[in-house]
């Protein structure tokens, strides 16, 4: 991995891919700013080294030049987490983009248009990354959220700097993180999978069987293990056909020597929404009429118990409904659990969407190890595939 260290800025143009895909709100404004500040440690960096930045990034799914996925919204608010003028320029490539590049005095920073109002740029087209490539000098790719899709920013124009590329610090930190759990985790090593699907999650399931002692499945993929082993799910989200699958999966995991463990009870609602009446039931024996939304209080107890005994965390997923406020207690239970095995010196990394939305709106981040910012990203790297922005580093 060839870090920011290793790299000379001076007098140098960085053209850097970072992630400014950002909530905004009716008004346009930015509503969270994390990504921003996430990329602030690598755009000092350059600038304190003599050099001058060029930030590329996409935002949201534009459909040809939508006007309200322009990247000049969020100009204000990146001059305010980096404490400089953020320059912006209206195109991405072309004569007009390399001109107001080229013009960049070191210190200065220039924030480029939407790349993706170029269908060019997530076709990985070859012409487009060259004109990219022309923006800068060096290459340094920081977006972790993006680096497994092979885009002219992400992956395709690093090629055109040979010997002049890096890594990022948020991109290095990612990686380390995930290394820190697959293949340096020391162990005890508990995964703790949620949320709604089993069929979403083979992939990831399948690999982590090879790299973990113990699995806690939570959320609605529960439904489809309590079922395959003959038990009954009422109204709870079951997937019948993968029923077979999930034996299989018990039977891998026992040759393997990985304990898996399901909740013992859960607690239902009569209806999908908050403010059904709630029961708690044993995990395989739900009545009709009542539907697993969350898990059980002597679940929370045992999962409490065998976290604090693991030395290497990973938590993706829910363990519950946890959008009902009245179903999240065991999303919150797992959060407080990690919180505590961290506190006593265990490696906790958090990542998928909604996990880290979880963990954040229960006031709970400050106590992980590390929380990724790359959904899609984190899951195939956790499923063991090089993704192809970060191979491109490595060329
Ligand atoms: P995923 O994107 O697969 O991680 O799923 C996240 C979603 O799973 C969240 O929106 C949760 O509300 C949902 N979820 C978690 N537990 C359950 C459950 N028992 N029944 C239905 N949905 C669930």
């Amino acid at each position: 991995m060839r870090l920011l260290e290793q790299q000379n800025f001076k007098n140098e143009r960085a053209v850097i891919r970072v992630d400014f895909n950002v909530p905004l709100n009716e008004e346009l404004e930015v509503t969270d700013k994390t990504r921003i500040q996430a990329a602030k440690p690598t755009i000092e960096y350059i600038l304190s080294q003599g050099g001058s930045c060029v930030l590329l990034s996409h935002l949201g799914r534009p459909e040809g030049r939508d006007p309200k996925l322009s990247l000049e919204h969020i100009v204000s608010e990146a001059s305010s987490v980096l404490g400089l003028n953020v320059n912006f320029c209206r195109h991405v490539v072309g004569d007009k983009a390399e001109e107001q590049a080229a013009a960049l005095k070191p210190g200065e920073v220039l924030l480029m248009e939407n790349l993706r109002y170029h269908k060019e740029e997530t076709k990985g087209d070859e012409v487009f990354a060259q004109q990219l490539a022309r923006l800068g000098t060096v290459y340094v790719n920081d977006a972790f959220g993006t680096a497994h899709r092979a885009h002219a920013s992400t992956t395709i124009m690093a090629k055109y700097f040979e010997g002049k590329k890096s890594f990022g610090s948020l991109l290095a930190s990612e990686v380390k993180a995930i290394e820190k759990v697959i293949k340096d985790g020391e162990s005890p090593v508990v995964a703790i999978l949620g949320g709604a699907k089993v069929s979403s999650k083979i992939t990831i399931i399948e690999s982590l069987l090879d790299k973990v002692d113990h699995l806690i499945i939570g959320g609605g993929m529960v439904y489809t293990f309590t079922k395959a082993q003959g038990g009954t799910v009422g109204n709870s989200i079951c997937e019948p056909d993968y029923c077979d699958y999930a034996l299989e999966l018990l039977e891998k995991a026992k040759a393997k020597g990985v304990e898996i463990h399901l909740p013992v009870d859960v607690i239902a609602g009569d209806d999908f929404s908050d403010d059904a009446n709630q029961k708690v039931f044993e995990s395989n024996n739900i009545a009709d009429g009542w539907e697993g939304l969350d898990a059980g209080p002597k679940s929370c107890e045992t999962f409490h118990q065998l976290i604090l005994k693991c030395k290497t965390i990973l938590w993706n997923g829910p363990l519950g409904v946890f959008e009902f406020p009245n179903f999240a207690q065991g999303t919150i239970s797992i959060g407080e659990s990690i919180g505590e095995a961290t506190k006593s010196g265990a490696f906790s990394l958090v990542g998928g969407g909604d996990s880290v939305a979880a963990v954040k709106q229960f006031g709970l981040a400050s106590r992980m190890s590390y929380i990724s910012t790359g959904g899609g990203a984190m899951l195939e790297s956790l499923e063991g595939k090089i993704l192809p922005g970060i191979a491109a580093l490595n060329e």
